[in-house]
């Protein structure tokens, strides 16, 4: 069930919630395994703090869950974690579709309209706009020069496929 942990979109996804969140969740055992915020601190070598912030940010995603228990003695409350895998599948699939959607977008205005890039393609940019910049590069100052419709197409189409077999393969896990 750890599997939507192997996908490269999922460590792109976790990275933007927290730097940390990857890490802790590649970690955390088997992900069925409820524990508290001291030994995910201790199996990732990161101070409480720091992982109790993680696990917030995880928890408002929904992608983590606690329970919380008194502690009858001191009076304060455990908490204690769990991963819930397959709202994260859920997540990253959404995350995809959106994505999916935007090459759509972009390949059906490649048949229609030039673009234009540098060499450090820094930004896809029509062509009226390129016109306006002198072509030149606002971020990097080079040259913009034509992209080259066709083998930019065959780019969008093949990271297509790849969102698709991702969203395939977590389907078949998840949902
Ligand atoms: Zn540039």
């Amino acid at each position: 069930m750890q599997r939507v942990l192997e996908l490269d979109i999922t460590k792109d996804f976790l990275d933007k919630i927290d730097k940390n969140a990857y890490d802790i969740l590649s970690k955390w055992n088997g992900s069925k395994e409820v524990t508290n915020d001291e030994k995910l601190a201790d199996l990732v070598g990161q101070k409480v703090t720091i992982v109790r912030s993680t696990l917030n940010k995880l928890s408002f995603r929904g992608i983590v869950k606690y329970e919380k228990e008194k502690d009858q003695k001191s009076g304060w409350y455990n908490f204690y974690w769990s991963v819930d895998l397959k709202k994260l599948a859920t997540l990253i699939s959404q995350e995809h579709l959106e994505r999916k959607a935007k090459l759509g977008d972009k390949l059906r205005l490649l048949t229609e309209y030039d673009y234009f890039t540098c060499k450090n393609l820094c930004n896809e940019i029509p062509f009226e706009i390129a016109a306006e910049y002198d072509f030149t590069c606002p971020h990097c100052n080079q040259n913009l020069i034509l992209i080259d419709k066709k083998s930019r197409s065959i780019n969008i189409a093949s990271e297509i496929t790849n969102i698709e077999n991702d969203l395939e393969f977590i389907k078949k896990l998840y949902l």
